[in-house]
């Protein structure tokens, strides 16, 4: 589905949802499979030939229409489509008097085609269900306090909205007057409300409480967080696995190569003096029992089904084949801030000197990083509020990656980043020895303090950690920026022994790089824009949604929506159940195709039992592979 299309039902409150009966293929296989039972009724009643051969063929129209139609327009591209076969032998079925095997052919297909297209809405609307929906229209005020109600696809950013109570959001935004606590759910999961206050962000989605509030557009409607993650599903939908695109690919010569084998096995007896109609009997039944139907449906349900029960659970899987990538990845390499430790460090100490106060310090520091997005940045920032210390505008803002910032307050060059960056520093140096993330203030060129942050594990770091180690079987990795000291000592509280620490942005490209020179298929998980690059590098890269820049969201392949490193385990254990099913799949299907064909063309195989045959393998296989999309099949109990 293109992701526009996504975007405008997912802005349909309330969408009407009326059953399977309004897919077409399920009024058309209804259909088939009545006209089909009256047909038998007639024959077995005695009625007149003509009225019940009438019904049978009503059944064939009316089931083999829409897959004969599609059959011909692939024919016109030169694709031979599988479904074209099937209404094939059902009409050669009937020209040998067999009416009633093909109607039961037709109505089976038809059916496991209905089937297969129910499973694909479920999958859909799974998927769709985690989105939430953002409201058609939302109330703009202009300068003169005018209140008018808009179109939400045609916010601009700056335009002012008012959020009365209990109202959806209808854009990303921050809060410019008023204070409520908001229900944000659809996005992070969190069950609990976030109360919000000026200067939060809030997003489109998301439902307001008991507060009214004022917010200021900060996104347009396409790029906010909701909307970027229906462009993500409905690229996730759009993909194809590589077991699929493979399978796709044979599938095409496997076709031709059966029709001219079932040629073959109508021509050969028939020059060898057999009778037509057991002839013609025997190469129909070939030719529907050698479909390679089962075989094409066995890899997307499953991953399909498995990247809508991620994205219920907290996570968006961007396609089939990360969910492939995901099952045979290891070792998992983890960045620290923010992906380990919770992403939101508290200032502990300040060292101010060079005539420079705490607070003056502390104002300076907290000015340059204001616009930084980096957690350390936002720390600084949260304590500087709290003491009292002014935010000024600053000017000039840059951003080193994975080293720090600079920019310009007032008349002052400030610069705030690691110590590595300057030359030997005692005061840090004493502040990591003790396990802090040190950072160096530098105003004019001269040094005028340090500050000295901590950041506490994630609670559940330490499970995903050994979850992860058993499923890879591989030792998982650290990889920070941060000082060695303060790496060694998280490393140790989650239970990762190997560390690399002190790394640039393009260092950790170089570890991830050495890593898969040496065959390993590095799964990255970050949150930075300094993570970027060691995520596009990486054989599968994962984002911390949350904290997660928006570089890191785009770069990586699959998205951590709700806060829960938990997840990770989880999805990783689902990409190799989804595998397993698979594979499960590709063996019945090739089974049943080996045993029936075998059974044709040695013995005799009664059509009706050659067709029950392939279709019900291809059923089974469908239904396995939806097992997947059940919320059992999910590995983490509780939390959802
Ligand atoms: P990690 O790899 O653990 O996520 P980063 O690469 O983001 O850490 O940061 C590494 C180091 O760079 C930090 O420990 C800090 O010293 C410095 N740094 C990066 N960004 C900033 C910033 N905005 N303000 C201050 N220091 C920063
Ligand atoms: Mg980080």
């Amino acid at each position: 589905m293109p992701a526009a299309a996504l975007r405008n039902t997912a802005r349909v409150p309330h969408q009407a949802w009326s059953g399977p009966a309004a897919l077409s293929e399920v009024r058309w296989a209804l259909v088939a499979t009545g006209f089909f039972a009256l047909g038998l009724f007639a024959q077995l009643a005695g009625l007149p030939g003509w009225l019940y051969w009438g019904l049978y063929l009503t059944c064939y129209g009316s089931g083999g229409w829409q897959p004969g139609l599609a059959g011909l327009q692939a024919l016109r591209n030169r694709i031979l489509d599988v479904d074209l076969l099937m209404v094939v032998a059902a009409l050669a079925a009937a020209g040998i008097g067999q009416v009633f095997d093909g109607a039961l052919l037709i109505v089976i297909f038809a059916t496991s085609g209905a089937l297969e297209a129910v499973a694909t809405r479920r999958t859909e609307d799974s998927v769709r269900g985690l989105l939430g929906l953002t409201p058609e229209t939302a109330t703009r005020v202009d300068e003169f306090d005018v209140e008018r109600q808009v179109d939400t696809a045609q916010l601009a950013v700056d335009d002012v909205l008012l959020i009365r109570p209990g109202e959806r959001i209808g854009g990303d935004g921050v809060v410019l007057e008023g204070a409520s606590e908001v229900d944000q759910a659809t996005i992070t999961g969190e069950s609990l409300p976030a109360d919000k206050a000026p200067g939060d962000e809030v997003f489109a989605g998301t439902v307001n409480g008991t507060g009214t509030l004022r917010i200021r557009v900060v996104r347009p409607s396409a790029d906010t967080v909701i909307s970027r993650i229906a462009t993500m599903v409905a690229e996730a939908g759009a993909s194809k696995a590589r077991t699929q695109l493979f399978i796709e690919k044979i599938e095409q010569r496997y076709s031709v190569l059966m029709v001219a084998a079932t040629v073959a096995l109508l021509l050969v007896p028939l020059l060898a003096g057999s009778d037509l109609r057991s002839s013609l009997l025997r190469a129909m039944t070939f030719m529907i029992v050698a479909s390679p139907c089962a075989l094409v449906l066995s890899t997307m349900p499953p991953l399909l089904a498995s990247i809508a029960n991620a994205g219920r659970h907290g996570v968006l899987v961007k396609s089939a084949v990360v969910l492939e990538k995901l099952a045979d990845a290891g070792p998992v390499a983890f960045d620290k801030t923010g992906t380990l430790t919770k992403g939101a460090p508290r200032l502990a100490k300040v060292h101010s000197e060079n005539g420079f106060s705490d607070i003056a310090l502390l104002s300076l520091a907290a000015s340059a990083e204001n616009p930084s997005e980096h957690p350390l940045a936002r720390a600084i920032v949260a304590a500087a509020r709290a003491a009292g210390a002014a935010v000024r505008p600053a000017t000039e803002f840059a951003s080193a990656p994975g080293r720090g910032i600079r920019a310009q307050v007032g008349d002052h060059t400030v610069e705030v980043g690691s110590p590595a960056l300057l030359r030997a520093y005692p005061v840090a140096e004493r502040f990591e020895q003790a396990g802090y993330t040190a950072v160096i203030v530098v105003v004019d060129g001269a040094p005028a303090g340090v500050l000295a942050l901590t950041d506490h594990p994630r609670d559940e770091a330490r499970a995903a950690v050994a979850k992860l180690e058993l499923l890879t079987g591989r030792t998982p990795l650290l990889m920070t920026g941060d000082n060695p000291r303060a790496a060694a000592q998280l490393a140790a509280d989650v239970g990762i022994t190997d560390v690399r620490a002190g790394l640039l942005p393009e260092d950790k490209v170089g570890v991830v790089r050495g890593l898969e020179a040496d065959g390993a298929r590095v799964l990255f998980v970050g949150d930075g824009v300094n993570d970027a690059p060691a995520m596009a590098a990486a054989h599968v890269a994962v984002a911390m949604g949350r904290s997660g820049s928006d570089l890191a969201l785009e770069t990586s392949d699959a998205v951590i929506t709700r806060d829960d490193l938990a997840a990770l385990p989880a999805v990783v254990a689902l990409a190799r159940r989804a595998r397993r099913v698979v594979a499960a799949n590709l063996v019945i299907a090739a089974t049943f195709i080996v045993v029936l064909v075998t059974w044709d063309l040695l013995g005799h195989l009664p059509l009706p039992l050659g067709v029950a045959g392939h279709e019900g393998s291809t059923v089974l296989v469908g239904l396995n592979g939806l097992r997947l999309l059940r919320d059992r099949a999910w590995p983490v109990r509780g939390r959802s």
